[in-house]
């Protein structure tokens, strides 16, 4: 059977010069970068230049970048890490009803120890306003988290502007650009920004391996204790290979950033507009421009998203829905629900995902698989029945 993978929010398939890199250090370059004979400074060398190349690739200093165990340690150790080192100046921190769970379950936590969490609205495209981040801004306001681009919807916030507040208040700002990492131009300078979360499966490098930057002289506290790596701000030692495998990731999703993009919009147009055109009650989630070059989120009017996701699976079509039924619940995901969808219409959700490589033939396979499929899906809805009789 033919498969077709449109899930590059969920993950994305390393690829082979990244796999290329990481092998040695998974073979004879075993050493310990703390080890002071040659096997460890071998190692050292290949963290300290993966280093470099994250940090090239957001304007950053290299000393800025410090590896983690992906983008939810990055999201939590930001946001806690602040949190707990800003308490005497205060425990009010903003961010959106909009945020991955790494960044809204972690402000959950907060609130249970007595910080203040403020959750921005967002519009009908995801959009927050920035009238209402000024006016909830207080006195004791330590931290603003707004994520970069959202992972269902891929909406992209004003992130210079917000930068912009941020910086005239004194108050930290800090971004989850795991979505926008590889995906739009990222610079903390131009953007105002102190800390910002990213992961290396997201750009085509290996699973559980991540960074936080962190702008020097920003108050945050170290968040695994242990021994003296990366600065003694997140102890363990380094997991070598796969920080030299986001390091090759981060390169490479650098340079050919600005063809990568033209590259998805070209595929994501394509399968958007005709998808809209050949089926009829079907509507687009998210901003129709600022948004992230290869997400697709459509919401088709009488059908579940758990059945069309199960019958495009059966034609070798991969991917992802706006309800939360993966994890046992049957609550539309908290995104679609902030930007004013009914429940309905929010199950009725498909995201798909573009990526490097999705070929043209992909999305004309799904073109032609996917209206019938909804079709045949409205087809057993009584409510479907009774529209189209009166039409
Ligand atoms: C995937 C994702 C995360 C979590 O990153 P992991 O590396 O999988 O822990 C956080 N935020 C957003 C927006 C994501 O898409």
């Amino acid at each position: 059977m033919k498969k077709v993978y449109l899930d590059y929010s969920a993950t994305t398939p390393m690829k082979k010069e990244v796999i290329d890199e990481m092998l040695p250090y998974l073979t004879e370059h075993f050493g310990n970068p703390s080890s002071i004979h040659s096997f460890g400074r071998e190692s050292r060398k290949a963290v300290d230049n993966a280093r470099d190349q994250i940090a090239k690739t957001l304007g950053a200093k290299s000393d800025e970048i410090f590896f983690t165990a992906g983008g939810t340690e990055s999201d939590n150790w930001a946001i806690k890490g602040v949190a707990y080192a800003m308490k005497g100046k205060g425990n009010h921190i903003i961010t959106t009803k909009i945020e991955h769970h790494a960044v809204l379950h972690t402000c959950e936590e907060l609130a249970k120890e007595g910080f203040e969490i403020t959750y921005l609205n967002v519009d009908q495209y995801g959009l927050i306003n920035l009238e209402e981040l000024k006016s909830a801004i207080k006195e004791n306001t330590i931290l603003i988290t707004v994520m970069f681009a959202n992972n269902e919807i891929g909406t992209i916030q004003p992130i210079k502007e917000i930068g912009q507040i941020a910086k005239e208040k004194g108050i930290i700002f800090h971004t989850d650009a795991v979505q926008a990492y590889g995906n739009v131009h990222i610079n903390v300078d131009q953007l105002g920004l102190n800390l910002v979360s990213i992961s290396s499966h997201k750009i085509y490098g290996p699973k559980g391996i991540g960074a936080l930057y962190i702008r020097r002289g920003t108050k945050i506290l170290p968040f695994i204790h242990g021994g003296a790596q990366e600065k003694k701000r997140r102890a363990g030692t380094e997991n070598v290979a796969s920080i030299v495998g986001f390091g090759k990731a981060a390169e490479l999703a650098h340079e050919s950033l600005d063809g990568h993009i033209n590259r998805l919009l070209a595929l994501r147009t394509k399968l958007m507009d005709n998808l809209l055109s050949k089926i009829p009650y079907s509507q687009v989630n998210g901003h129709p421009t600022k948004r992230l070059p290869g997400n697709v989120n459509i919401s088709f009017e009488f059908i579940e998203g758990e059945s069309l996701l199960l019958s495009l699976d059966m034609v070798g079509i991969a991917g992802s829905s706006g309800s939360a039924c993966t994890s046992g619940s049957l609550d539309p995901s908290h995104v679609l629900m902030a930007i004013g969808l009914s429940h309905e219409i929010a199950h009725g959700s498909l995201r798909l995902t573009i990526g490097d490589f999705t070929t043209d033939e992909e999305i004309e396979y799904v073109l032609e698989k996917l209206p019938p499929i909804v079709d045949r899906l409205r087809q057993m809805s009584p409510l479907y029945e009774k529209v189209k009789g009166g039409k």
